[in-house]
């Protein structure tokens, strides 16, 4: 067995990149290459008009290891605290990160700027990164695992992460289903500017439309903040909201929201999201491994996609290292059980908190309102229960992987 055994990784989305450099990073000997479909964008938007991730202190740890953190951090904003609220209710607490004795309770990192990151620390542990490739098809059944570009380029590896997102045809070309759980809800997504410093302080907040969490987005100026905003909406109500003009939209916003920030001084380009958990039923086939969205798509109520995604990158990384020191091909079955186990484990945790939240909090009436009022309030009077959701939303919830 001891040739170099290759990896192949479809998709240069930010799940793609993350296990390219983490297999890297782990196994020198892995030779990698990772085919992205559109040419990598270089630039900065608007900074009204870009998108942030939340990321656990456990990616943080992760992003550090793999080399990554000390040229991300600078372009990163620290969330130093959470406020939590109902509209119109009584309850409300803050969950800080002194409390917990660390440095912040997570980080909020533009993906423009992440995506700028990973593709450059990609190129240094010396993945090979193509594009634009597209992958037109994929073969499951010879020896090794094939895949055909759109070039007529067919190229075999042991290893192919299907890091693609949500691809149908794939899924039915290999015979995979998915489960699919949708919540009657949308996300409207967009940046929102106020007037001061950013304190670092995210909100959650709970409005009768649905959760509006918005997160601290990095400084750029001393006299104006900036928000990545995530408004959770049921279906039928989500054309109205996305068609209001900007002042109509803004003033929408401002009355959910309510005053803790000042007036909001504008908003950026709104997109809008299907809040629909996907789950891909099988996630390995004859050398295929499912990553990243295609593997999962969970609802961003919890802000968990990538940072799944990132905790993954990091176990798989480690069970090839151990096939790849016992010279085990990296492909088969036999040598990702035990990835397979850890990661459907994660999963199942992950989506069982984001299904909560997103349960409680879109559903309304008062059945549901006076636990949810009760619950913000408990959480203000106990510490420990404070620390445990903080904890859930750090990443602490424990140490493996
Ligand atoms: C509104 C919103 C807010 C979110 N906030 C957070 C957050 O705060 N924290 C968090 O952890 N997660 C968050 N997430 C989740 C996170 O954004 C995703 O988990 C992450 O971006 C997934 O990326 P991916 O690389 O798996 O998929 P994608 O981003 O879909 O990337 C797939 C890539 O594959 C390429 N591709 C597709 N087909 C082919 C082909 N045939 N050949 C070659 N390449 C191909 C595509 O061009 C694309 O670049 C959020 C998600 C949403 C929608």
């Amino acid at each position: 067995m001891s040739d170099v055994q290759q990896v192949l990784i479809l998709g240069g989305g930010l799940s793609g990149l993350s296990f390219a450099i983490a297999l890297a990073t782990e196994n020198p000997t892995l030779d990698i290459t990772l085919l992205e479909a559109h040419p990598f964008r270089s630039g900065t938007p608007n900074p009204l008009d870009t998108r942030g991730s939340a990321l656990n202190l456990h990616s943080v740890e992760l992003l550090t290891g793999w080399g990554l953190w000390s040229a991300l951090q600078p372009h990163t904003g620290a969330i130093a605290d959470i406020h939590v609220s109902h509209r119109g209710h009584f309850g409300s607490t803050l969950m800080t990160a002194k409390e917990l004795d660390a440095p912040a309770l997570g980080y909020v990192v533009e993906n423009h700027e992440l995506g700028r990151a990973l593709l450059a620390r990609a190129e240094q542990v010396g993945v090979a990164v193509r594009a634009p490739v597209r992958c037109v098809s994929l073969e499951a059944d010879r020896e090794k695992p094939s895949v055909q570009t759109d070039d007529g380029e067919r190229l075999t590896a042991d290893l192919v992460l299907l890091a693609a997102g949500v691809a149908d045809a794939w899924f039915e070309g290999l015979g995979i289903g998915i489960e699919e759980r949708p919540t009657g809800h949308h996300a409207v997504v967009f940046n929102a500017s106020f007037p001061g410093a950013q304190q670092g302080r995210a909100f959650e907040r709970f409005t009768p439309h649905g959760p509006l969490a918005v997160l601290p987005l990095p400084s750029l100026t001393r006299s104006e903040q900036r928000f990545n905003v995530v408004w959770s909406v049921p279906d039928k109500e989500v054309q109205a909201l996305a068609s209001l003009n900007n002042e109509a939209f803004i003033s929408a916003f401002q009355n959910a929201f309510g005053w803790r920030l000042g007036r909001v001084g504008d908003v950026g380009q709104r997109s809008q999201w299907p809040l629909v958990r996907l789950i891909a039923s099988e996630q390995y086939r004859s050398g295929f491994l499912l990553v990243g969205n295609a593997a999962h798509t969970l609802h961003p109520v919890a802000g968990q996609g990538l940072n799944l995604s990132l905790r993954e990158a990091g176990l798989l990384a480690a069970e090839l290292a151990i096939a790849v020191r016992e010279d085990r091909p990296i492909g088969q079955l036999s040598s990702l059980n035990r990835y397979l186990e850890h990661a459907i484990e994660e999963q199942h945790l992950v989506t069982r908190s984001t299904d909560l939240l997103a349960t409680l909090f879109n559903r309304r009436g008062p059945l549901l309102d006076a636990p949810r009022n009760l619950s913000l309030a408990l959480l203000d009077l106990i510490p420990a229960a404070r620390s445990r959701v903080a904890n859930l939303g750090t990443g602490q919830r424990n140490a493996r992987g």
